[in-house]
């Protein structure tokens, strides 16, 4: 562009000289040559008297200074939030038309981000969102892979600047495989460590670890740089200084590669330490909260009813199973489990009457319990042990300390369920005797599973609310 500017520039300045000569232009400063000079025709004056001045500039042969940044060297455009995007930024130092081209230079396609677009002086940003027009005029989302970005970059001469960038596209996520947790179960004393394998090709990958409890998160170990390989993050969830809790946890695994593609995963651990068993009958300060326990689970069909029943009316309730039929109805166990607002506690296993039984037989059986549950549901009764028929001594309640048992849990009303075939019986007994801060004990009895329904529905006439332990203790 220079270069025609000072062409045309030296065309007006020969004008002017010409002009300058011609007769009459400016008597009062051409006096003195104006005598001779009437006696010249114009037409005679010679060129050569011209003054010739010369182009100060050369021609612009320069092509234009073009700089290219991209916002990150890979892209992940499968819209969760992270690196879904590019930004190309083109800095050019004069004017200029400007093209900037992606494609894949593998398996095709192309997105123009600029088309012989007049650009100053200055930084252009130009957003890519990953999309390419495959051949048939379609859009899709770029493969993963290295795409090319051209940028040509033209002056006003026809001067060019190419530049060639390129960004990886990867919309993977990790691979990861998590492994146990150790110690398990944890005491919360000293460190946890959780184990598990990763791999991506867009590194550095970053990982860390969460220890939640019923989907809520209670703590996070600081973020780690590593590269891709078998890993332990060894920390300590303390659930911000508080010791966790007896009873069960997830503890979770998360890696993100540099796209920002990120993958999860957690397994279950328990929390179980010497305690000091706490017994308990009622609740005070529960409000009008009531708790449904229901015992034994003999009754594979009353014990998946009762389970309905509380999932169908939203009500909570703990069930007490002996271990061995935690193991014959594994399904109705898991059921229990994973049915919202439903806990469990041990009723150990074999139903003996632990106060008649040594120390050691007494554990035993209460671990017994915990480890059907552990086998069977990834789960654990603990922190509540309800023995059976409510029979202890001072050896069962250190077996329970023992065994992580913090609560040994008796009950303050008994509708005596299993001694009567009539519901409206079991009923009117529970009715009776339920207050705020109640422990209601039921069996997983064919009759008592009928009488479910009305039991929930006239607690709640009366203004209390039938929950599990957790609830009641929470
Ligand atoms: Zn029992």
């Amino acid at each position: 562009m220079q270069g025609r500017i000072w062409l045309a520039a030296a065309a007006v300045v020969a004008a002017i000289g010409l002009v300058a000569v011609a007769p009459g232009a400016d008597a009062g400063q051409l006096t003195a040559a104006a005598e001779p000079a009437t006696t010249l025709p114009a037409t005679t004056v010679p060129a050569t008297t011209v003054p010739e001045i010369p182009d100060p500039r050369p021609p612009d042969t320069t092509p234009p200074v073009v700089g290219v940044t991209l916002s990150s060297a890979l892209v992940s455009p499968n819209g969760d939030g992270r690196l879904d995007r590019l930004t190309v930024r083109v800095t050019v130092d004069e004017d200029a038309t400007l093209s900037v081209t992606v494609r894949n230079p593998v398996g095709g396609g192309h997105a123009h981000l600029a088309t012989d677009q007049p650009t100053s002086p200055g930084t252009v940003s130009l957003v890519w969102l990953g999309r390419l027009q495959r051949g048939d005029g379609t859009w899709a989302t770029a493969g993963n892979g290295r795409m090319v970005i051209d940028v040509e970059a033209v002056d006003l001469a026809t001067n060019t600047t190419t530049v060639t960038e390129s960004v990886g596209v990867d919309t993977r996520a990790p691979t990861l495989r998590q492994g146990p947790v150790s110690p398990e179960p944890w005491t919360g004393q000293g460190a946890l460590t959780q184990h598990f394998s990763t791999s991506d090709p867009s590194r550095p990958l970053t990982m860390w670890t969460r220890v939640l409890r019923d989907g809520r998160v209670l703590d996070q170990s600081p973020p780690h740089p590593r590269p891709a390989s078998t890993h332990s993050i060894s920390w300590h969830p303390d659930a911000w200084t508080r010791t966790l809790p007896i009873g069960l946890y997830e503890g979770e695994v998360v890696v993100r590669d540099a796209a920002g593609n990120t993958s999860r995963r957690s397994v279950p651990f328990r929390v179980h330490r010497v305690v000091t068993t706490q017994r308990i009958s009622q609740v005070a300060g529960a409000g009008r909260r009531v708790a449904i326990t229901i015992d034994d689970c003999y009754h594979q069909a009353a014990w998946s009813s009762m389970l309905s029943t509380l999932d169908r009316l939203d009500a909570g309730a703990t069930f007490f199973c002996n271990g061995e039929y935690v193991r014959r109805f594994a399904d109705v166990a898991r059921r229990t489990v994973a049915t919202d607002r439903v806990s469990i506690g041990s009723h150990t296993v074999g139903h003996v009457d632990l106060a008649t039984v040594s120390f050691g037989e007494a554990l035993h059986r209460m671990l017994g319990d915990e480890a059907a549950w552990w086998d069977v549901a990834r789960a654990t009764p603990a922190p509540y042990l309800r023995p059976p028929y409510g029979s202890y001594d001072n050896e069962v309640l250190a077996a329970a300390g023992r065994a992580s048992f913090a609560y040994t849990v008796l009950w303050d009303v008994d509708p005596q369920d299993w001694d009567t075939n009539d519901p409206g019986t079991v009923i009117s007994r529970v009715l009776s005797g339920a207050k705020g801060g109640s422990i209601i004990l039921l069996h997983t009895k064919p009759q008592t599973a009928q009488a479910l329904e009305t039991i929930i529905r006239s607690l709640r006439a009366r203004g209390l609310q039938p929950v599990g332990l957790p609830e009641l203790l929470g």
